[in-house]
């Protein structure tokens, strides 16, 4: 197996802990939850591990600073996938869960929920996408008006990330009509009168639970309302600085297993009498895939050391989060076309992955969305609309 450098060598035994777990705990079961949900235990199993804390002081029971940080960060995403792609959402969502709700000061929300996350005891979701904007996040029509002491939610969010299970969501809505400067952020518990879930089945299966949530004047405290009023949209675009950063890895973690197996396989399978791996049609298709994905994976990783650093990523992230997944996606096609009939079926792993990788080509931003990222930052202003 060819195995590539690690992005940070002080955490090669991280990574090895992280490898062992996702090939032995998690790939067994990769295609279970097609139609089981994910026990919530397992949940907990992964808190154990300590890999929803990453971005989280010590003090709210993480561990920023001692170990953790955003590159540790990728390293469990980039791992956890091999055995599982899915899982990966466990970690991104409970990573942004916890740094949005960390923006507030007020007991019972980062008290109450941050510790929580960082445990795996509760799911946290990220709603800011609705039926008639994704791309186009700015122009949210969720409502928070003000009621005495309370906030009044309504409105309808689409495509979320655990709608079915989660138990808190960081809600994006309009407390006024200035555009992007309008969007607000509240801390929803998922039980409160009004809200209502309506999980659609998606071909990436039970465990991500993705769907729609219904806000019915869904009441919460002043003190829900997270940071600064009408300054949400921006701590919106600060997640998605890190995470498309942690989905390319994800995507490369899928990529690099299916590489590895079908290396595996290509030295072993004859055809013609001569193994696959001695005709270059075959073995030259690899070495592509391989680069690609390294490609991919050292951008990401690039991007996750800014963060750590404290320097800009944006346009970095946007790069990782172009590429991971397209060249993900093409390895893990040529993996599935290079296994013959079995490559389709549900005995090995690489339909799912090739499913699931394309998945988040859409989630946190299109390739589109990507491109307009980088374009802004090389050339000047781009208008989308
Ligand atoms: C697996 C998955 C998980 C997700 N999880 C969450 C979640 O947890 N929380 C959440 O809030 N959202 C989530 N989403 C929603 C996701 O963020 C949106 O789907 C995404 O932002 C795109 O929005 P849209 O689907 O409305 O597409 P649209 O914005 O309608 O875009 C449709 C097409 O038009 C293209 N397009 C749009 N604008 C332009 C432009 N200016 N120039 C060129 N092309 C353009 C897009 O690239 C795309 O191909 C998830 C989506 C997926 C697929």
């Amino acid at each position: 197996m060819w195995e590539p450098a690690g992005a940070a060598p002080e955490l090669d035994e991280f990574r090895t802990t992280l490898r062992a777990f996702a090939l032995e705990r998690l790939a067994p079961d990769y295609r279970r939850w097609q139609n089981e949900p994910f026990p919530r235990e397992r949940l907990l199993e992964l808190g154990e591990l300590g890999v929803f804390g990453m971005l989280t002081g010590s003090e709210l029971g993480g561990s920023l600073g001692q170990g953790g940080g955003y590159v540790p960060l990728g390293i469990a995403a980039e791992e956890l996938s091999r055995g599982d792609f899915n899982v990966s959402y466990f970690l991104q969502l409970q990573a942004i869960g916890c740094r949005l709700l960390e923006l507030s000061d007020a007991p019972d929300v980062r008290d109450r929920w941050v510790p929580a996350i960082v445990r795996g005891e509760a799911l946290a979701s990220f709603a800011l996408t609705e039926p008639a904007t994704g791309s186009d996040a700015a122009a949210i029509t969720t409502r928070a008006r003000r009621d005495g002491d309370d906030w009044l939610i309504t409105g309808e969010k689409a495509s979320i990330t655990f709608a079915g299970n989660s138990d808190v969501c960081a809600v994006f809505a309009r407390t006024s009509d200035d555009g992007a400067r309008g969007i607000s952020l509240f801390c929803v518990p998922l039980d409160l009168p009004g809200v209502s879930r309506q999980p659609v089945r998606s071909s990436t299966g039970h465990l991500t639970q993705r769907g729609s949530l219904f806000f019915d004047e869904v009441r919460v405290p002043a003190d829900h309302l997270v940071g600064t009023e009408g300054a949400a949209f921006k701590s919106a675009m600060a997640t998605f600085d890190f995470n498309r950063a942690i989905i390319a890895l994800a995507c490369v973690g899928a990529a690099q297993q299916s590489l590895d197996e079908t290396m595996e396989y290509v030295r072993t399978r004859e055809t013609f009498g001569q193994s696959l791996a001695r005709r270059e049609g075959v073995s030259f298709q690899i070495a592509e895939h391989l680069a690609h994905v390294h490609a991919a994976r050292l951008l990401a990783y690039q991007t996750l050391s800014h963060a750590d650093a404290g320097r800009r990523h944006a346009t970095e992230a946007a790069m990782a989060k172009l590429l991971g997944p397209k060249h993900a996606g093409e390895a893990i096609h040529a993996c599935v076309i290079l296994h013959g009939w079995s490559g389709f079926g549900d005995d090995l792993p690489f339909a799912q992955r090739l499913n699931d990788v394309y998945g988040l080509e859409v989630g946190d931003g299109t390739p589109e969305i990507m491109k307009a990222v980088i374009a802004r930052e090389a050339i000047g202003v781009i208008s989308h609309r």
